[in-house]
């Protein structure tokens, strides 16, 4: 679709391009005035060390209910917030509350803040991460950024220097997502990740019986191993899918099976004595929760 074509540019709509131009307008404004009211949540996923069922980290998950149309999930308004400048503000107000918010936990938990690439090559960007450190106190290797490929399809000079700052103020840096869009091996090559996400699409397909997607499961796991990072296992669902990826390696896992994402007020209810742990459960208890 033609946009942000410019004055006197000349473009062709369909209807229904012309309707969805508009409903993502409006939709901008109204993320734009949540923003300005502070209706905007973040919630919590845990990151579970399977051996033990320990939480080491959690990933700030933005959630958002809009007065008329309900939960918006972030796969809807992130990429309308990406295509304005919105994505930086917002991006700022999240870095904010989660290094709040972390504070209150044990400190074996990490946070984890997903990074768009519009923000990440955003001037300034490094910053903001370091006013949401000392606002907040909390220790740089704390905070995990989540970035994926799309941050190398800038200018790579502006991204290296990028990349350098942020592990000069100690933040953590994870790949997300890693295995699918565009990956290419020469990113691991020269950019300092602390840790590799593995895309939830290769769990959905790991319990098949070619075992083609358990395999590359391994083989992500020994080359991130071998690289000297940690993987987290992403969007493990159900007991088999467990099964297959702890066989394949995995010590970290982040998926239903232990828990959706949660408010912070519910965070804290499951700290026990400077403690949070979670048993792996079938997929009933999800039924019940909000996600
Ligand atoms: P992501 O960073 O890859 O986050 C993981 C997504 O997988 C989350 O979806 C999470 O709820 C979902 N998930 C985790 N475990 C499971 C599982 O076992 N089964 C299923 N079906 N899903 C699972 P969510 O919260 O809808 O977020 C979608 C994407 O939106 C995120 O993908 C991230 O790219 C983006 N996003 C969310 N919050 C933020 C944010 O604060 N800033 C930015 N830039 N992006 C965000
Ligand atoms: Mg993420
Ligand atoms: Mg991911
Ligand atoms: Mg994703």
């Amino acid at each position: 679709a033609a946009k942000n074509g410019g004055r006197g540019q000349f473009r062709f709509y369909s209807a229904d391009l012309k309707d969805e131009e508009e409903e993502r307008a409006l939709l901008l404004d109204d993320l734009r005035e949540a923003l300005a009211a502070d209706e905007l949540q973040l919630h919590y996923q845990p990151v579970v060390r399977i051996s033990d069922n320990m939480v080491v980290g959690m990933e700030a998950l933005m959630r958002w209910e809009h007065e008329e149309r309900g939960w918006v999930p972030p796969g809807t308004f992130i990429p309308v917030a990406e295509e304005s400048s919105l994505i930086a503000p917002l991006g700022e107000w999240a870095l904010h509350r989660a290094c709040r918010d972390a504070m209150e936990w044990p400190e074996t938990v990490r946070v984890a803040v997903n990074v768009s690439a519009r923000q990440f090559t955003a001037n300034g960007f490094v910053d903001v991460v370091a006013a949401a450190l000392q606002e907040s106190g909390l220790a740089p290797d704390r905070l995990e950024l989540e970035l994926t490929e799309s941050v190398f399809m800038g200018d790579s000079e502006t991204t290296e220097v990028t990349f350098n700052a942020l592990k000069k103020i100690g933040v953590r840096l994870a790949l997300d997502d890693f295995g699918t869009g565009y990956s290419s091996l020469s990113y691991l090559r020269s950019a300092p990740f602390d840790k590799l996400k593995v895309d939830k699409s290769f769990v959905d397909t790991c319990t098949q019986k070619d075992q083609n997607s358990a395999k590359i499961i391994t083989a992500i796991i020994g080359l991130s191993k071998a690289l000297g990072m940690e993987t987290t296992v992403e969007g493990v669902e159900a007991f088999d899918q467990l099964d297959v990826v702890k066989k394949r390696g995995a010590e970290l896992v982040q998926g239903w099976i232990y828990s959706k994402a949660m408010p912070q007020a519910m965070v804290l209810a499951n700290i026990h004595s400077g403690e949070f742990k979670i048993e792996p459960s079938g997929p009933d208890k999800h039924r019940a929760d909000r996600r």
